[in-house]
């Protein structure tokens, strides 16, 4: 330990990312990116936006992009909060929302940030496990707690929560402030977006990176009444009142009003990830139900390391999780048909 460090810092267990190795030819499903690449139209944005205006400081509010956002989801802009990424709105949320007096709850299995940020920002949180299918069970989460964070889908397992049980949380919380991280929504799952203007204590968290492709971008955003926005901006206005600069609003305005582009690409993933799951059923894969741009998959009788090292020598990437739970289960992110089609025949080689 640095003597410098606070003890904060030393006792932070950073996330790690997923790796982004520059190798030739990898397949790469480590990272649940979209294979198909974003909006061509959001890309010419960014070649019109890209000139001397880049001497300005960019809107702080991100008008234009929070108007396009508000129109697509029935909101209006001041229901819309924007973020460098949703890991970013997350942290804001966070800061801004979690009651430090009261416990923030969260499953076990879950996007492994959260714990990050409640050692960074010292809030107390009770992992609630979930139950032996990998499903989350509502009844344990009735208890005492200031907030309630759940990827729905889940990450990684992938599993979607139906609406009517994020109804029910909502409505068995009215006290709580209870964020939906919907990442992976648009591959299957069922948003809550429609419940914002029943419950003031809803928050819906949503990216670019995956179902319109952007994760290169960093554009995420988070929809709820005007009173948690607001607290949301406030923590923002305190950190860093510019989080997404020209060339990220006009380019991520232009792709959320793409929708023929993102109704494409993310129909095209969830074929893609319809056949592979029978391809791995075929080689004795337990796979859990996925609603999302990747699988969660474990092997009958093969450990999860030794799967990950052989696919990697045949240069295909997945990614494995520490967790003992699920220590033997791959995550694959749903690639192109041919870059399943090669994860798939390297798995018949080694198996
Ligand atoms: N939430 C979940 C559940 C995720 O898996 C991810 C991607 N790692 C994120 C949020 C963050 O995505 P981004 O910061 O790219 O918007």
């Amino acid at each position: 330990m640095s003597r410098y460090w606070s003890d904060i810092v030393s006792k932070l267990r950073p996330y790690v990312a997923g790796e982004q190795p520059r190798i030739p030819g990898l397949v790469k499903l480590n990272t649940n990116e979209n294979p198909y690449g974003p909006s061509p139209k959001a890309l010419e944005a960014i070649g019109q936006a890209a000139d001397e205006r880049l001497r300005l400081y960019p809107d702080p509010a991100a008008t234009e992009l929070r108007e396009a956002i508000a129109a697509r989801f029935g909101l209006t802009a001041e229901e819309v909060f924007i973020g460098n990424g949703s890991d970013e709105v997350l942290a804001h949320t966070f800061q801004a929302l979690l009651k430090h007096d009261l416990p923030l709850l969260y499953p076990d299995v879950t996007y492994s940030f959260y714990p990050t940020y409640c050692l960074l920002y010292g809030i107390e949180a009770i992992e609630i496990p979930v139950d032996e299918q990998f499903r989350i069970k509502l009844s344990d989460y009735d208890r005492s707690c200031g907030a309630i964070i759940i990827p729905n889908p889940n990450a990684p397992t992938g599993i979607g929560l139906p609406l009517a049980e994020v109804e029910a949380l909502l409505a068995a919380h009215p006290d709580a402030v209870v964020v939906i991280d919907e990442a992976y929504v648009d591959f299957g799952g069922e948003s809550a977006v429609p419940l914002i203007s029943k419950y003031p204590n809803l928050l819906v968290v949503q990216t670019l990176s995956k179902s319109r492709s952007f994760a290169g971008l960093r554009v995420g955003f988070a929809l709820g009444q005007r009173d948690l926005i607001e607290a949301l901006a406030r923590v923002k206005d305190s950190f860093n009142s510019y989080p997404l600069d020209r060339l990220a609003q006009v380019a991520a305005t232009a792709a959320i009003k793409d929708e023929a582009w993102f109704e494409t690409s993310r129909r095209k993933v969830i074929a893609s990830r319809k056949s592979l799951v029978g391809e791995l059923d075929a080689l004795d894969f337990e796979i859990l139900p996925s609603q999302a741009n990747f699988v969660f998959a474990r092997h009958k009788s093969r450990s999860g390391a030794e799967l990950l090292a052989a696919l990697r020598e045949r240069a295909v990437l997945v990614r494995l999780f520490a967790k003992p739970r699920i220590a033997d289960f791959l995550r694959i992110s749903i690639g192109t048909d041919e870059e399943c089609a090669r994860l798939v025949s390297a798995l018949k080689e080694i198996l």
